[in-house]
Parts: structure tokens; C-alpha cells; sequence
């Protein structure tokens, strides 16, 4: 029986169709799969396919199958295989028992694809690839039929028996479907469903020479699993006859129902694993773990959460219709989850030093500060305040324009869960650059607050200077400058500004013993988590996403 759907999720076209087959009876456990071709490691396209297919199991009490979806024997990579698991695994969404790899099939889709020449249905084929090309015919044009269409079952047994034995070259035979020559789908103009290749297969040896098409293995792994929902992307629109047309030939029903949904694409993002890997390859990125990349790898190192990829998924919907979403979506769920769940710390990133003056020199005080602001449960910790500290060079002017409400000579400001310093001096360098600062702070304003109840403008974040540690930052921003990346010319379309390295900024004491992956919100600059390449004596934070909402922002909230 269906449970009852997560009351967070919006209902759409798919869940509609789901709920009309149970409540026919024609679906009585709703079984989905997640299909990857282990080409490349899994991007945030995919993710709104795992988040759709697992979702579904989820909600409707059904299951979905992890599956290695590839029938082309040189592409295989291991490292893919186990990256995509281990992504699937990250969102959050777990396939049990029901891992299947297409080409544990390939036993039974040769014994169908000799029940299709027994039907008649499929000839072995002579024609070149280019020939089959031209036979094919136009999207206006019919195609023409080949000179081997018309062969006796017989002979098409013997021929399939010694392509799949080896003894012919490659691309000197194929399998084909008997289909329409004519069909103004072109699809369904006699498809391949086999070829040969002499290349080992990395789970069946050198077992087969011949290996089936994609189509050919798609609907049938689909229905061998008993899935009933098979859920694409729109670009096999086109190819849902040609799925049905062989399940209807050779499967008993009830067969798998093939619907489609549009990708996701984003705005500033390529997706296609293809130009992901060129990216890889040539060196433009780090690795697929690059976290500019729109891999769940990249977005894992970069301090996105699987919670907030998954309720972008939800927020992003499913449609027929192709669109562009827009990446500040994207940030918009990290920032919502991380303001939830990252606590609070200070970072300088580019230091200024501030030398109180009449703070006694070797004092350290520790002052309390709240981890998060709205979550009591998070605590307090000690932060050192000294005589000598950091603030943000940019948190001072020398001359400030009239909207400047932060530190500037003469001025007073509050150093955040510490007290309020006046600036008393500055001191450039030769070239007029400032170097250092002078102030006097006020011991009645402990906390923040003044006694005699006397305001300030702005509130700086600062760490103090001996009692704090050097970290890298590093500063990421789309990997392209142009909206849309898949126009024009890939490399002139990247941001040369993606990545700026901050080598010298300076964070809090208490982040001595953190850990990769740890998450933290640096006042007033945004969310950042710790890299992998971070060790105890050099710490590397990544900025994961910056504080100012742009997507709130357009919604007016
Ligand atoms: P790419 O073009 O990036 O290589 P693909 O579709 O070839 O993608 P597969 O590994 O074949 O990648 O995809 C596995 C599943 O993920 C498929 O069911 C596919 O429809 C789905 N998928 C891939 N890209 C997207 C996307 N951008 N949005 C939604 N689903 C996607
Ligand atoms: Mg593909």
C-alpha cells in the first residue's frame, strides 16, 4: 500500500500519474531506478534524478534500484563506479540490496534478441556504419531498406551465432531491428541492437565481442528488474516507441512505463559529463572534486550540505518544459540550511592590526561568545581579546565616503562580543598605504554595550592577533562568467576570477582542532568549510557560499 507522501512534497505530473496506476491496480509497488553510465563522476543534474526516483520509493513505500547503465565495454572506470555510489550514498538515499549492472544481463538480452530473429523482428545487417547512416533517411525523407533486410531466420540465427563467436570484424555486421523504414520517428527506422566489439568488458572478461545498444538494454534491464516507473530525461522522448516496441515483442506485461521529465540546467553551469571531463583533463579545474565543479563531489569539498541539494531538488520541481534555473536558487537552500546548523567563529581575511593602546600589554582576556545566534543549544565559547588585534582591512577608511559607518580615524566602533575602540591613529607606509592602526578602547563597555548608553554605527569582527591562527581562504566564484556557458566558446567563457586564494588570513583560536568537511559561519562573511587539504599546521577553509542573498533578494524577502 502507498504511504503517505512526505507533506513537504509538492505534487507533480509524475506523482499524479503514479497515484492514477494504484489506484487502478495496474502498479501495486512502486518501483523506480537511478541508471548513471559510470562515464564520470555525478553532477547536480543528477541529483534532481536521484532525488525524484529515490524520492518516489520513499514516499510511496516502493524501492529504487542503483544501476550501472552501460553496454559500451571502453568506457568503464572504477573510480567512476565507486564515486557515484558513494555520491548516492552522501544525499542520503540508500538502494539496499538492489544494485544491478547492466551487462549482468547480457545473457538474457542475447537469448532476446535471438527470440526477436525467431519472430522475424531482427536481421543482421552488412552495411557499413556510414551506409546505415545514409539508409536511414531525413527527418523529411524516408529511409531506404537494406539489401540484408530481408534474410531467412535461419540464416540471421547463424550469422547473430558466429558475430557473437567473433568471426567477424568489427564493424562488419550489426543486429537490427525490423521495424519501419518509413516511420516518421526515426528511431524506429531498423535501430541497431547489437554490434560487435572486441574489447573486454571490465565485469565479463572477454566473455562477448558483441555488446548491445543502449536502447536495446535500457527497457529491457527495466523490465527484468520489474521496475515500474522509468523515469528519463525528455531527450529520449523520441525513443519511448522504440522502448515499448521491443518490450511489446519479447517481455510478458505488465512492462515498465517510460515518462519523461525535464533536466535540470543552471545558470552559470555546464552539466554534461563530457565537458566536465574536459575540464578535468585539460587542467582548467583541480579534479572532479574541484569545488567550482557542479559535481556532488565538488559541491561535498566546496560545504554544501546533502540537505540542502535535496530541498533544492524539491524547490526546483519536475516539468516537461526546459528551463534554466538559477544558481542563486541553489545558494539560496545552502545558505538556509548552513544559517540553521553552521556555528558561529571569526575570521580575518585580509588583516589590519589595531593596537589598543591603554590595553595593558600580556593581558589575555577571554570573553564569551554565542556559537549561534537564535540556538541557545549551541553554547558559548572563550575568545582571547588582547592588546594588540586584526580587523578586516576593509572594515577601515581613511577617508570615508558618507555611508561608511565602520571604522575611520576619530571614529568609535564595537568589536563584536568585546568592546567598543576608538581609532586614534594611523600609520601608512612610503607609499601612503595604511599599515597599522592605533585606537583606545573603553572598559565600561564590556559586551558590547556602553554604560552611559551611547550608540555606535557598526559592529567589526576581529581575532586577536598572537592569540589566533594563519589559515588559507580560498575564495570561489562561478566557474563561468556567462550565464549560459553551453553558447559560444567553453574556455572563453570561464570567470578567470573563480578562484582567488586568500594566504594569509587569520581565524580564531578555537578552530585548532577541526576536521575536512567541518562547517562554520565566519561573521559577517559568509559560510566556509574546512578543505580537504587543510592539516593542523595549515589550516584551508573554502568559502562555500557568501552571507548576501541575491535570490531572497529578487523574491523581495
Ligand atoms: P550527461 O549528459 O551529463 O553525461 P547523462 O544523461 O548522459 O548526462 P547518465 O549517467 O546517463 O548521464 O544519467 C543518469 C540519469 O541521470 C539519467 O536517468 C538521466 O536522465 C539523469 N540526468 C542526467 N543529467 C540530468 C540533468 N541535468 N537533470 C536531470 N536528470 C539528469
Ligand atoms: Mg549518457
Amino acid at each position: 500500500m502507498p504511504m503517505e507522501i512526505n507533506a513537504n512534497t509538492p505534487s507533480n505530473f509524475i506523482r499524479n500519474i503514479i497515484d492514477e496506476d494504484l489506484a487502478s491496480g495496474r502498479v501495486k509497488e512502486v518501483v523506480t531506478r537511478f541508471p548513471p553510465e559510470p562515464n564520470g563522476y555525478l553532477h547536480i543534474g543528477h541529483a534532481k534524478s536521484i532525488c525524484l526516483n529515490f524520492g518516489l520509493a520513499r514516499d510511496y513505500g516502493g524501492r529504487c534500484h542503483l544501476r550501472f547503465d552501460y553496454t559500451n565495454p571502453e568506457k568503464e572506470e572504477v573510480e567512476y563506479i565507486e564515486s557515484i555510489q558513494e555520491d548516492v550514498r552522501w544525499l542520503g538515499f540508500d538502494w539496499g540490496e538492489h544494485l544491478y549492472f547492466a551487462s549482468d544481463y547480457f545473457d538474457q538480452l542475447y537469448e532476446f534478441a535471438v527470440e526477436l530473429i525467431k519472430q522475424g523482428k531482427a536481421y543482421v545487417c552488412e552495411l557499413s556504419a556510414d551506409e546505415i547512416r545514409e539508409y536511414r533517411g531525413t527527418l523529411t525523407e524516408p529511409g531506404k531498406e537494406s539489401p540484408y533486410r530481408n534474410r531467412s531466420v535461419e540464416e540471421n540465427l547463424e550469422l547473430f551465432e558466429r558475430m557473437k563467436n567473433g568471426e567477424f570484424a568489427e564493424g562488419s555486421h550489426v543486429l537490427r531491428a525490423k521495424i519501419d523504414m518509413a516511420s516518421p520517428n526515426v528511431v524506429m527506422r531498423d535501430p541497431v541492437l547489437y554490434r560487435i566489439k572486441k574489447v573486454p568488458h571490465h565485469r565479463t572478461g572477454d566473455k562477448w565481442c558483441i555488446y548491445p545498444m543502449y536502447d536495446f538494454t535500457h527497457c529491457l534491464s527495466d523490465a527484468i528488474e520489474g521496475i515500474t516507473h522509468s523515469i528519463c530525461t525528455l531527450e529520449f522522448e523520441n525513443n519511448r516507441p522504440l522502448y515499448e516496441w521491443i518490450l511489446e515483442q519479447v517481455y510478458p506485461k505488465p512492462h515498465p512505463q517510460q515518462i519523461e521529465f525535464a533536466r535540470l540546467n543552471l545558470s552559470y553551469t555546464v552539466m554534461s559529463k563530457r565537458i566536465l571531463l574536459q575540464l578535468v583533463e585539460k587542467g582548467i579545474v583541480s579534479g572532479w572534486d574541484d569545488p567550482r565543479m557542479p559535481t556532488i563531489a565538488g559541491l561535498r569539498r566546496r560545504g554544501y550540505t546533502p540537505q540542502a541539494i535535496r530541498d533544492f531538488c524539491e524547490r526546483i520541481g519536475v516539468a516537461k518544459a526546459n528551463s534554466i534555473v538559477d544558481y542563486a536558487l541553489l545558494e539560496h537552500c545552502v545558505r538556509e540550511d548552513l544559517n540553521e546548523t553552521a556555528p558561529r567563529t571569526m575570521a580575518v581575511l585580509r588583516p589590519l592590526k589595531v593596537v589598543i593602546e591603554n590595553y595593558p600589554e600580556g593581558q589575555v582576556e577571554y570573553l564569551e561568545a554565542a556559537n549561534h545566534p537564535n540556538n541557545p543549544e549551541a553554547g558559548t565559547r572563550l575568545v582571547p581579546f588582547t592588546r594588540e588585534i586584526y580587523i578586516e582591512r576593509d572594515d577601515f577608511m581613511l577617508d570615508p565616503p558618507k555611508k561608511f559607518y565602520r571604522l575611520a580615524p576619530g571614529r568609535e566602533v564595537r568589536l563584536r562580543f568585546a568592546y567598543f575602540i576608538k581609532c586614534t591613529d594611523v600609520i601608512c607606509d612610503d607609499e601612503g598605504n595604511v599599515v597599522e592602526l592605533r585606537a583606545v578602547y573603553d572598559p565600561e563597555t564590556k559586551g558590547g554595550s556602553a554604560r552611559d548608553g551611547r550608540k555606535v554605527k557598526a559592529t567589526l569582527h576581529w581575532v586577536a592577533a598572537d592569540h589566533s591562527l594563519p589559515a588559507e581562504v580560498r575564495l570561489y566564484d562561478h566557474l563561468f562568467a556567462t550565464e549560459d556557458p553551453n553558447e559560444g566558446d567553453l574556455e572563453e567563457n570561464l570567470n578567470p576570477n573563480s578562484l582567488e586564494i586568500v594566504t594569509d588570513a587569520r581565524v580564531e583560536l578555537n578552530l585548532k582542532d577541526v576536521n575536512p568537511g567541518d562547517k562554520f559561519q565566519f561573521e559577517r562573511l559568509g559560510y566556509f568549510c574546512v578543505d580537504l587539504d587543510s592539516t593542523p599546521e595549515r589550516l584551508v577553509f573554502n568559502r562555500t557560499v557568501a552571507l548576501k542573498d541575491t535570490w531572497a533578494k529578487l523574491q523581495g524577502k
